[in-house]
């Protein structure tokens, strides 16, 4: 979690206020709704996991019911049912809670040019109802986009399911281990239901022969793979809703790339950050962002840049009386304001 509260996510908030200046308000607001949603999303899949493997931990419990406790080859059928039932269901929720997630974070990723658009359109007293529409349209569009979107030719959900795959491997895995070792079947329930708790250490504290076995065929944390699909997914709908609510909003001049403070080598985002187009440092005309985020648990923030308040309600005053005086304003009004 220090990524998201330490030292270098207070920098991170420092470097969001100071480049978006007098919009910094719609900025923190934007990051801490993200921040709210990383932490509400880390904890309903963690907690997926852990009911479905105590729900599997419960069936094998089970197994003593009928006087032998020890773990045979024939649990093996009896709970592979129970296993794969429960991985099926592990794996719809996921799929479920992640289309969910990127819906919000699209929305939150919207939120500082919707809010800017709005102020500025109210402060020259034009009705703001169109856009109003066009945001929704656009949090409706992005959001699918996003759970569509394929990584090495795998969509969203074949990734889910991948993962759901494998912790049906690992379950499987220790509870093969228990007949191979003649275990009591309650020492194998609950290696079960401390690997989903703790992780893979604190089976060893308790089973060293057995983690020995294990070795590496069962991950350190069960559900660290699920957790990072969904950070990625969640970021990639933040920076899209950012990326296409600034398409829309009338006042935005572009993206700036802002670089995570959390660096400990040069990478890609380096790059990124301080790629000079003419804006600023790092700031990327509409339409010309790269790929966002470019690397799994990448921390940085894409910032939208718009005109100065005070500046662009004159422009629109001045729009207002005539038309002409304000082509791009003009341009926008035609396709996107009347177009919504
Ligand atoms: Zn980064």
């Amino acid at each position: 979690m220090s990524d998201l509260f330490g030292q270098s996510a207070r920098e991170l908030v420092e470097r969001l206020r100071y480049h978006s200046g007098p919009y910094a308000k719609y900025a923190l607001e934007a990051r801490k709704k993200y921040v709210e949603i990383r932490l509400k999303q880390d904890k309903k899949i963690k907690s997926m996991y852990i009911r479905i493997i105590k729900n599997i931990a419960k069936e094998v419990r089970g197994l003593a019911a009928n006087g032998d406790s020890e773990m045979k080859i024939r649990h093996l059928v009896e709970l592979e049912k129970a296993v794969a039932q429960e991985i099926a269901s592990l794996n719809g929720e996921v799929d479920e809670a992640t289309a969910e997630f990127i819906a919000e974070a699209v929305e939150a990723g919207l939120s500082y040019s919707q809010g800017v658009t709005y102020k500025l359109l109210d402060e020259a007293g034009i009705d703001k109802a169109p856009m109003i529409r066009r945001f929704h349209k656009v949090n409706v569009r992005a959001a699918e986009a996003v759970y569509a979107r394929t990584i090495n030719g795998l969509s969203t959900s074949d990734r889910i399911w991948r993962n759901s795959q494998k912790a049906g491997t690992s379950i499987r895995t220790i509870i093969q281990e228990g007949i191979v070792m003649g275990k009591d079947v309650r020492e194998v329930a609950r290696s079960l239901e401390k690997y989903a708790q703790n992780g893979k250490q604190t089976l060893a504290r308790d089973y060293p022969n057995m983690m020995k076995r294990l070795g590496n065929r069962i991950p350190q944390d069960v559900s660290y793979e699920a957790l990072r699909l969904a950070r990625t997914e969640m970021t990639a709908a933040f920076g899209e809703g950012t990326i296409q609510s600034v398409r829309v909003s009338p006042s935005s001049k572009g993206i700036q790339w802002v670089l995570s403070p959390s660096h400990p080598v040069v990478d890609i985002c380096d790059t990124f950050a301080n790629a000079d187009h003419g804006l600023g440092r790092g700031v990327y005309p509409v339409g010309e962002e790269p790929m966002f985020p470019p690397h799994p648990n990448c921390l940085c923030s894409l910032l939208p840049v718009h005109e100065d308040p005070d500046d662009f309600v004159d422009k629109l005053k001045e729009w207002r009386e005539n038309p002409q005086s304000q082509p791009q304003i003009e341009e926008w009004y035609k396709e996107v304001y009347k177009a919504a």
